[in-house]
């Protein structure tokens, strides 16, 4: 797994956490007008990052979901 150093930080982080620089919004999910996760792209190493705003408290963290090979 090759992430830059933003991305392994912000990886397991609450959702509270703001998001870090050179990450780019790509998509967001709600489900009945709420927000449910957002998607970003981290413009340094491409991984695909998820902020999860639903479920259990340890469930509402950021989690890199994809990385660029
Ligand atoms: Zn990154």
């Amino acid at each position: 797994m090759e992430v830059c150093n933003g991305c392994s930080d912000i990886d397991g982080r609450p959702v509270d956490v703001q998001r870090q620089e050179n990450l780019t919004l790509i998509g967001v999910a709600e489900c009945n007008g709420t927000l449910v996760l957002e998607h970003y792209r981290c413009d340094t190493c491409r991984a695909v990052i998820a902020r999860q705003f639903t479920g259990d408290i340890n469930e509402r963290i950021w989690s890199v979901i994809e990385t660029a090979h």
